[in-house]
């Protein structure tokens, strides 16, 4: 996804950033080669407009510090136009539980397949899930519903054909939800090839009686701009609380993301990849971002730290970040301010090594994941903490066993802790500052201010 813009921004900033000079004409061009990316990726056209207009503004308004050439300046810019644009998407995702959510859209947009995939993503994370279909016009659409639910097996209501409307099945759903102790209720409504009020009517009601904690639409990415126009017709209406995009994998453009967080201002919750009930990602703004732009997350991490830390606690990470010897102790405590700043998932995703721990965990296993990283290093001795290298297959076993976990567990926080130095290690030296500069970041500014926009 987003392939082609990525390539497209690259190449004219690798342009921009070795003029020594930018003059009026250079902005302009600079500004038409950034629509002529935007519109490649079919974003929709309002929100080209409106992107530009703030670029153009930022670019002409703001002062160009003394450590930045012009050309790095509207680079700066153009990162912080888009990455307040992905931002507006992003959104912690905290469903109580019991919860319900309505996924809603419209025919052969992806629902019924994603709300397995949903019941597959939170079933693997421990929370049990009761799909419901309620398309009572299209029946082949509950057998659909049922054949993915037994094949995920997962609970699914009802298994027999209806015998009542849509709002009546969907309470009726809910309440055997209730009875059966599902901690999650997926409601998969009535879709229509095209946008009819008859089915908003519909959706209207059941939403009313269902109170459900998040209405979703799941939109096609292949619709491209009109994804934008159907969400604004479902967002009027229903008042949504998030989109799913799908079938993202026969899409590498991404432009209907870009316009639904531009034109919406919604929250992309997931992105399906592919037809199988595992292809479905928790969409991460932050990272994708910085993708775009080329920003390495060890900097967005320092950055996010410098938002939640005090002062003096960021100072000390930059200092690491910049002299590198980085050891488990200052691991220990970048894990704690972690758990500290809440919004886990989000930041988990940023750091290097832990990744994967992010991806489909709710907050409460976050927590516990850390907590039990925590205690991993709490077993082991001073001289280990700061000399990890030391740790062999002897240590390991005895700090699993002084931990309560299992070897693998210790292996993989050393792994966590590994990449995580490597990353640090790399912004250190003449090697790191070049590295830092050519982000457009003046490593003597840190410590102290960012340059804007990083
Ligand atoms: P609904 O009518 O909105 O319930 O849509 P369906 O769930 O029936 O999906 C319509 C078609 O799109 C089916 O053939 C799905 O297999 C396919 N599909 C759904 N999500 C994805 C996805 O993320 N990637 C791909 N490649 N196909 C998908």
């Amino acid at each position: 996804m987003f392939e082609r813009l990525t390539r497209r921004l690259g190449g004219l900033f690798k342009r921009l950033s070795g003029r020594g000079k930018l003059s009026e004409q250079n902005i302009k061009e600079a500004l038409r080669e950034v629509r002529v990316a935007l519109l490649e990726a079919d974003v929709n056209l309002r929100v080209v407009k409106r992107f530009l207009k703030g670029v153009k503004e930022d670019a002409l308004g703001a002062e160009v510090l003394e450590s930045l050439t012009p050309g790095q300046h509207f680079i700066g810019v153009v990162q912080r136009r888009l990455r307040v644009l992905l931002e507006r998407s992003d959104a912690r995702l905290n469903l109580p539980r019991p919860a319900l959510v309505m996924l809603v859209g419209l025919q052969g947009g992806g629902k019924t397949t994603t709300a397995a995939k949903l019941a597959r993503r939170f079933g693997a994370a421990g929370r049990s899930c009761l799909l419901v279909a309620t398309d009572t016009r299209r029946p082949a659409a509950r057998e659909q519903l049922v054949k993915l639910a037994d094949l995920i097996k997962t609970a699914v209501y009802p298994r027999e054909p209806f015998v009542e409307g849509p709002t009546a099945t969907a309470l009726a759903g809910k309440r055997l939800a209730e009875a059966q102790g599902h901690e999650l209720t997926i409601v998969d409504t009535a879709g229509r090839l095209q946008l009819d009020e008859e089915l908003m009517a519909e959706l209207v009601e059941q939403k009313r009686a269902l109170r459900p904690q998040g209405v979703w639409l799941v939109v096609d990415a292949m619709t491209g701009q009109e994804a934008l126009n159907v969400a604004e017709a479902f967002h009027e209406r229903l008042e949504l609380d998030g989109v799913i995009v799908s079938k993202l994998d026969g899409d590498a453009r991404g432009g209907c993301i870009l316009s639904i967080a531009g034109g919406l201002g919604l929250p992309v919750r997931f992105v399906g990849t592919g037809e199988r009930p595992d292809d479905l990602d928790v969409f991460r703004p932050d990272g994708l971002s910085r993708r775009i732009l080329g920003l390495s997350d060890v900097i967005g991490l320092a950055e996010k730290a410098r938002r939640v830390y005090d002062e003096e606690q960021a100072k000390k990470l930059e200092q690491k970040l910049l002299k590198g010897g980085f050891d488990l102790n200052d691991f220990a405590e970048q894990l704690r301010g972690i758990a500290q700043m809440g919004d886990m998932s989000e930041i988990i995703g940023m750091v290097p090594g832990m990744r994967s721990l992010a991806a489909g965990a709710d907050e409460d296993q976050l927590q516990r994941e850390l907590r039990r990283s925590e205690a991993v290093i709490g077993s082991m001795t001073p001289k280990e903490r700061r000399y990890p290298n030391i740790i062999d297959g002897s240590r390991r076993r005895r700090i699993a066993r002084g931990s309560g976990v299992t070897v693998a567990r210790v292996n993989q926080l050393l792994n966590q802790y590994r990449q995580m130095a490597k990353a640090f290690s790399g912004l250190s030296g003449k090697k790191g500052r070049r590295k830092l500069k050519s982000l457009g970041l003046d490593p003597r500014n840190l410590g102290g201010e960012l340059p804007p926009g990083l």
